[in-house]
């Protein structure tokens, strides 16, 4: 988390969900039921490092709501990531996999690191050392985790390398796999070519021609960077991009490719020639058509929400607006696509994948992002149609939709 503040990001999420639980009506009993989680597990996670010391972190595994089907959620690998963030995100899990109506349910995990600074080897050893930890709570029809913040394909090798060595081969267990070991076709690009088709869908109600659109990405990793590169091929002005050191701005349009190379190269955005260096600060609050954050949450709060200028916001981070934040620019007359349908992309490609491995086909990369688009758009529709026929903001109307869903599972299974 960027900064201290009263509510922590699980309250302000709450808050959301609060809002669409007064307009649907729930009883306070079910409100509770729906805004807790249904069980927690924090575990220690030592590991052996290169150096032959011992270093113990700390890690979680968040199940916030299972009645709509096995939890679903990624794995965090942050500093910033405490309980209450992990909750937080568990329960953004919860309202997205309704919301895109995946027979899932939402949960979380997270291992308060900094993976940036340990060699491959530890993060193997991490990596192993956390599965077994949780692995008692995780499983294909229990609770599968995807890649977050810090982790990526190879994690989830790890992942189901560790689960399997107990369980036997359990493909189905994790997904955001490699390809070689059974993950879909399609995966690594989901999010972020999610966020492109919802672009491509609200410009046209917007009146924005996507063609030489000016869009500013904030982050430059899994999510930034394939929004970036899909967006830039269908003809937009990537003008600004940045990484956690920092951003760069050029008003002709950033070459993404090359950028690309040379994050591989040096490990981060500063130093590449083709742009000026502006911060973090100065970016979200550029002169833009379509800002994208993609990075962390809490980016966008009070201190910064009338400085800003883009006329659309695509929420490719989870949370990446506090709620204050979220009032004053929507005040300010900009649109705001929430986190939980914008970046639904990634969960979408990993029920694919899930559902790939539990039939033992798979299928060709077009056919999964053929799927993804239909899966795409028919929530944003279900979002617009909600949000103009009440006079409600898409949030809200997302909140509604997804909230709406699992309240009717729950109260469908009968457990009280
Ligand atoms: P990542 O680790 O691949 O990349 C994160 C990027 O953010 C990096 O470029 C990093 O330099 C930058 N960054 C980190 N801290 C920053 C800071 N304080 N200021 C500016 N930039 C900073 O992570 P990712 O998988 O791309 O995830 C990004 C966001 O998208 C997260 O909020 C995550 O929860 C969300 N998300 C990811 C997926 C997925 O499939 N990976 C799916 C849904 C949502």
């Amino acid at each position: 988390m960027l900064k201290t503040k009263e509510l922590s990001t699980f309250d302000e999420v709450n808050l959301f969900f609060d809002n669409a639980a007064d307009r649907l009506g729930l009883t306070n009993g079910l409100r509770e039921m729906l805004k807790r989680p249904w069980r927690e597990l924090q575990v220690q996670v030592p590991v052996r490092m290169d150096n032959g010391e011992i270093q113990v972190f700390t890690g979680f595994r968040v199940q916030h709501n299972g009645a709509r089907g096995p939890y679903n959620g990624g794995v965090r690998y942050h500093l910033g990531a405490d309980l209450e963030e992990v909750r937080a995100l568990a329960s953004l899990m919860t309202w997205k996999t309704a919301l895109v109506n995946l027979p899932y349910g939402g949960s979380k995990g997270g291992v308060q690191v900094d993976p940036g600074q340990l060699s491959m080897s530890e993060l193997n050893r991490l990596t192993r050392r956390y599965t077994l930890q949780i692995e008692h709570l995780i499983g294909p029809n229990r609770d599968i985790p995807a890649p977050d913040m810090g982790t990526n394909s190879q994690t989830m090798a790890w992942m189901m390398d560790a689960y399997g060595q107990l369980h036997g081969h359990s493909p189905a267990a994790v997904t955001g796999k490699p390809v070689e070991m059974g993950g879909s076709l399609g995966r690594e690009a989901a999010t972020g070519r999610g966020v492109a088709f919802l672009l491509q869908e609200a410009a046209k109600d917007l009146g924005l021609d996507t063609d030489g659109a000016r869009i500013v990405v904030q982050g430059f990793g899994n999510v930034g960077s394939w929004a970036a590169r899909i967006m830039a091929d269908n003809g937009c002005r990537i003008v600004a991009i940045s990484g956690v050191d920092g951003g760069l701005y050029n008003a002709g349009g950033l070459d993404v490719p090359r950028l690309q190379e040379y994050q591989k190269m040096t490990g981060g955005v500063t130093g590449f020639t083709g742009g000026d260096q502006i911060s973090n600060q100065e970016l979200l609050e550029l002169d833009c058509d379509v800002l994208v954050p993609a990075a962390i949450d809490n980016v966008i709060t009070v201190d910064n929400a009338r400085n800003i200028k883009a006329h659309l916001i695509l929420e490719a981070a989870n949370h990446p607006i506090t709620p204050d934040a979220d009032r004053i620019v929507n005040e300010g007359g900009v649109t705001i696509l929430p986190d939980i349908l914008v970046n639904a992309g990634g969960v979408v490609v990993s029920y694919f994948e899930w559902t790939q491995i539990l039939q033992e086909f798979h299928w060709e990369e077009s056919r999964v992002n053929e799927e993804l688009q239909k899966t795409m758009l028919r929530a944003y529709n279900e979002v617009r149609s909600r949000s103009i026929n009440e006079g409600i903001t898409h949030r809200q109307a997302a909140f509604e939709v997804g909230v709406q869903r699992v309240a009717r599972a729950v109260e469908l299974r009968g457990f009280v």
